[in-house]
């Protein structure tokens, strides 16, 4: 295949003469850059799966810092501590995008592995085009059983849900649990959920197990048997369910949202704590509760909206502030799975290892693949994980919705040329 002696992921033995054998691939895990950001994409505990597939791992100084994982630890899993590790990578793997300067860094022919969220990063994108990068977005990665094990959308909502369960009960000035004392009675706190996906089940699940009672509603028909499964009560507003594709939600039109939103009122009115977790992939998040349905909450009341960033679920709440509406206290998600960096850290880093173990092509003869001189990077590009995840490759953007918003579409024809 043309270009392929180039690839940097196979080096030849003339790339390090001196060392007589083949440089073994090396994986870079970088340190976060942007604000707020405390994860980290490889935990020291997975370092060895990663050397067993007959990767090098380097990673740049205090990578995990924030999540409390030293430098010390990942050398004593085998991993090399190099400030130049992100020059020198042939794969990087990070949580947010790389930033320009350090794609700028990077060898041609090098790739990343990270969430890139390619609409709000189209010129990152043009720029690993450019440098000739080969890119993967996390968020892409097909949500089909084969892919499970590589979804960190779920994974990192997962903490997402299990946090702004926390938040709500943190905030929320009463107990969550009914309590029976020789004092007298105390009623449970009563929680309504909005949108029942992987953050709103995980949600759900912790208020449940922190004794409150808890009423949840999501437009997909699937929801309202696991919403019951983890013990909350499903709302049944009698109105038509929205399945999108992939078992995922619809856009509501304006008239179904007006009545949605009016007989959700009373559920929200008599709630101690309403949180939010609906979205709609690819769009902004829908809104479902103005700030008069707000307003009608009991003073004292709290409320959490994870879809803050993306629009927001709750008018009025601000991403990374806490709003005061009428009698409530509304808090509004940022970078949610960064507040627990840890598991966060180590649930991105084994989707990231099983993406890796996809990309990888065993050394022959050992089935088993994890013999310390294989590890050949070699994204196979006829399987549907790695395709549906690629966004530039070869100098091209492969992403056809991102290729043509910036790039124009295929046929167009170009300046001077006659229009038919
Ligand atoms: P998401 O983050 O896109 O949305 C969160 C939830 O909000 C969804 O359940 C959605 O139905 C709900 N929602 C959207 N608009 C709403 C509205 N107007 N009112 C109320 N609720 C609304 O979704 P997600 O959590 O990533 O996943 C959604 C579904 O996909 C789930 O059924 C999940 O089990 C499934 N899933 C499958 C796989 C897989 O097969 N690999 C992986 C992850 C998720």
């Amino acid at each position: 295949m043309a270009g392929h002696d180039m690839c940097p992921w196979t080096h030849s033995p003339s790339a390090l003469p001196d060392l007589g054998r083949v440089r073994p691939v090396r994986i870079a895990v970088a340190k976060e850059t942007r604000e707020g950001e405390t994860r980290v994409a490889m935990v020291p505990e997975l370092v060895g799966k990663l050397t067993g597939l007959g990767y090098e791992v380097a990673v740049e100084p205090d990578a995990g810092r924030h999540a409390l994982l030293a430098d010390e630890e990942y050398a004593e899993a085998g991993a090399l501590i190099d400030a130049d590790a992100l020059a020198t990578a042939d794969v990087v793997v990070s949580v947010q995008p790389l930033s320009p300067q350090a794609v700028r860094r990077l060898k041609r022919g090098a790739a990343t592995i990270s969430f890139l969220p390619v609409n709000q990063e189209r010129s990152l994108v043009a720029d690993l085009r450019d440098v000739g990068v080969t890119s993967f977005a996390m968020e892409l990665v097909p949500r089909i059983s084969r892919a499970q094990s590589m979804d960190a959308l779920s994974s990192q909502a997962l903490v997402s849900g299990y946090r702004c369960a926390i938040v709500a009960a943190g905030m929320l000035r009463r107990f969550f649990p009914l309590n029976m004392t020789a004092a007298g009675t105390v009623q449970p706190a009563e929680i309504v959920v909005l949108g029942a996906g992987v953050a709103g089940l995980q949600a759900i699940a912790t208020c449940k197990r922190l004794g409150a009672v808890v009423k949840a509603y999501d437009v997909r028909a699937a929801a309202a048997e696991e919403i019951r499964s983890m013990g909350a009560k499903s709302i049944d507003l009698e109105l038509d369910t929205l399945e999108g594709a992939g078992g995922y939600a619809r856009e509501m039109t304006e008239d179904r949202a007006r009545r949605q939103m009016e007989l959700l009122a009373p559920y929200i009115a008599a709630a101690d704590a309403l949180i939010t977790t609906a979205a709609v992939p690819g769009r902004q998040a829908p809104l479902l509760v103005t700030a008069a349905m707000v307003e009608a909450m009991k003073p004292g009341s709290v409320v959490v909206d994870l879809a803050s960033e993306s629009g927001g679920n709750v008018e009025g709440s601000v991403a990374g502030e806490v709003t005061r509406i009428g009698n409530a206290s509304v808090w509004g998600g940022k970078n949610v799975p960064a507040s627990m960096p840890g598991p966060a850290s180590k649930l991105y880093a084994q989707n990231i290892v099983n993406i890796l173990t996809l990309m990888t092509r065993k050394p022959e003869g050992d089935p088993g693949g994890d013999a310390a001189e294989g590890g050949v990077f070699a994204p196979d590009f006829e399987d549907e994980i790695v395709v549906g995840s690629c966004v530039t490759h070869d100098g091209e953007i492969r992403h056809e919705a991102t290729r043509e918003a910036i790039e124009g579409p295929v046929d167009a024809p170009s300046e001077g040329e006659p229009q038919s």
